[in-house]
């Protein structure tokens, strides 16, 4: 039965739901049962202007299929409106995605601190007021599920983006500290680098390419992830997109590990350099403790060769 997976009388806040993937978002869980916030400001993808527009058709297609579903047109640095609009209107809120975003895409050289701070401002600061007006909320109830939304480039990064990059990468550490803050009240959190066909992208992608990525593709992982069944698939990083799903982690070299004293010079290391890039024998650490042992490995060594 896993096609039939339902949402009744949840409450599921989505931002930026007026478009793309948020809209995908917005009419999948209307239709499976769920009460649905759907959130937008409306402006441009450059994150000019606002309109009430963009929300209230996705609205109305919601309520046109038999679902349920209100509008709030606040901007995602106001968290707490948009968790209120789903108290005041549904009395709960059972699921936060975190999905609004802009872009102010222009080379290192070139970018403006409006286009920092303002990437900066949806991506960063919006998805932690939102995942904080909702917080407690959760805790309360223990019960809440997060998915927030980085990009591949915040993985690897990618021209013109630096301040979309970063703000992406950032999306994974708010993820994973949530992640493990919210474990023991039944919050799970996790965050998902998408690809799909929007606004966004539509100037960037060939349009064959894009008819193979429609935002109706990453939904199934999202509704997998943030279903009550899922339990245990807590703080994962997953690529999705155009039919396709995997998962992340971190892996690390075998390393250099050298004797921490006097002997312990720029000279020895750049002796062994090629260790620190050996990834034929890999490591998956999945917390600043796994570095611990190799503390006390080195501790026992001879004094390095300079
Ligand atoms: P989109 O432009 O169609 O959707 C983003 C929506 O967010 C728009 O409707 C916009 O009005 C809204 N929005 C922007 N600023 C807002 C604010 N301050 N408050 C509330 N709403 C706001 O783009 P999309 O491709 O659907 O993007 C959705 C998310 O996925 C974004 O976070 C984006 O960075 C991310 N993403 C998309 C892709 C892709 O391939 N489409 C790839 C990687 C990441």
């Amino acid at each position: 039965m896993a096609g039939e997976l339902r949402y009744d009388d949840q409450v599921v806040v989505i931002t930026g739901a007026g478009g793309g993937l948020g809209k995908a978002y917005a009419t999948f869980f209307g239709s499976r049962g769920a009460k649905v916030v759907v959130n937008d400001l409306g402006g441009s993808f450059k994150g000019e202007g606002n309109s009430t527009k963009a929300a209230d058709v996705v609205v109305n297609e919601i309520k046109a299929a038999g679902g349920q579903a209100v509008a709030n047109y606040d901007s995602v640095e106001n968290g707490e409106n948009i968790i209120e609009t789903a108290i005041q209107a549904f009395g709960r809120i059972d699921i936060l995605l975190n999905n609004a975003g802009i872009l102010r895409d222009v080379s290192f050289k070139n970018m403006s601190d409006q286009d920092w701070d303002l990437v900066m401002k949806v991506h960063v600061k919006g998805a932690y007021k939102c995942a904080r007006a909702a917080w407690p909320h959760f805790r309360k109830q223990k019960y809440g599920r997060v998915i927030n939304t980085a990009s591949a480039a915040g993985l690897f990064g990618n021209f013109g983006q630096a301040n979309y990059s970063a703000a992406k990468l950032a999306q994974v550490g708010f993820t994973e500290t949530l992640a493990k803050e919210g474990a023991k009240y039944n919050i799970i959190c996790n965050v998902i680098a998408p690809i799909a066909a929007s606004r966004m992208t539509e100037t960037i992608m060939p349009p064959d390419m894009l008819e193979n990525l429609k935002p109706e593709w990453v939904v199934p992982l999202v509704a997998v992830l943030v279903h009550k069944s899922n339990m245990t698939e807590n703080g994962g990083i997953f690529e999705v997109g155009g039919g396709h799903i995997a998962k992340y982690r971190w892996e690390r070299s075998s390393g250099l590990l050298l004797k921490a004293d006097d002997s312990y010079t720029p000279g020895a290391v750049l002796k062994q350099w090629s260790k620190v890039n050996d990834f034929s024998n890999p490591q998956y650490p999945t917390g600043p403790n796994d570095f611990m042992g190799l503390l006390e490995e080195s501790m026992k060594m001879g004094p390095n060769d300079k």
